[in-house]
């Protein structure tokens, strides 16, 4: 389906039942913790983050860090800026990073050293996308939603410059 310069790559309920699916895995896997607390990487993980979360029997707390590496462009800086004015509270803790995407791997890494400093008791990985092809860092996600070959996507919180994280499905731009 193309709609206005997008095509749709993975519709909105594809999505849902898979947001559903990885939802009950990690419910499974951990359903021995007391509570997990979940690390939303700002900005493109906000709405798979809260779809996600109303999938999980386990108690969460849900904690928010910032990451950016692209600026405006669609070329990776190479850089991952973190914010750091904030302390993820994660010591001691069970902790789920949820990422849109793993890419060149650099963003995740820089984020998974940087909790690493504050002790978690435990530290996993989920991504809604993944695009192995693209990876320059060797990092795995224990939990993907999709795996996509590497082109530039959009929507379900992903932005083109700012626009077209309200999108209820993923596309890629058209050239
Ligand atoms: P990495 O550090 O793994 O190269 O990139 C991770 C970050 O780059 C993601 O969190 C996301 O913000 C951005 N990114 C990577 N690929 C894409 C893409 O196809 N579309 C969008 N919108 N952002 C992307």
């Amino acid at each position: 389906m193309t709609t206005e310069g997008l095509t749709v790559l993975i519709p909105a309920e594809k999505i849902a039942a898979r947001v559903a699916e990885l939802g009950a895995e990690i419910s499974r896997d951990l359903a021995d913790i007391d509570e997990l607390t979940v690390v939303c990487v700002l900005k493109g993980g906000f709405i798979f983050t809260a779809d996600l979360v109303r999938h999980l029997s386990i108690p969460c707390r849900i904690e928010f860090i910032r990451a950016s590496s692209y600026g405006t462009h669609r070329a990776s800086t190479g850089k991952v800026m973190l914010d750091h004015h904030h302390d993820p509270h994660v010591e001691g803790k069970h902790v789920l990073l949820v990422e849109d995407i793993l890419d060149t791997g650099l963003t995740v890494t820089r984020i998974l050293e940087e909790l690493r400093t504050h002790n978690p008791a435990s530290l996993r990985v989920c991504t809604l996308l993944d695009k192995p092809s693209a990876r320059t860092t060797p990092v795995k996600a224990d939990y993907t939603g999709f795996t996509i070959p590497d082109v530039y996507v959009v929507g379900y919180g992903l932005d083109a410059a700012g626009k077209h994280r309200e999108l209820p499905y993923v596309a890629s731009l058209n050239a």
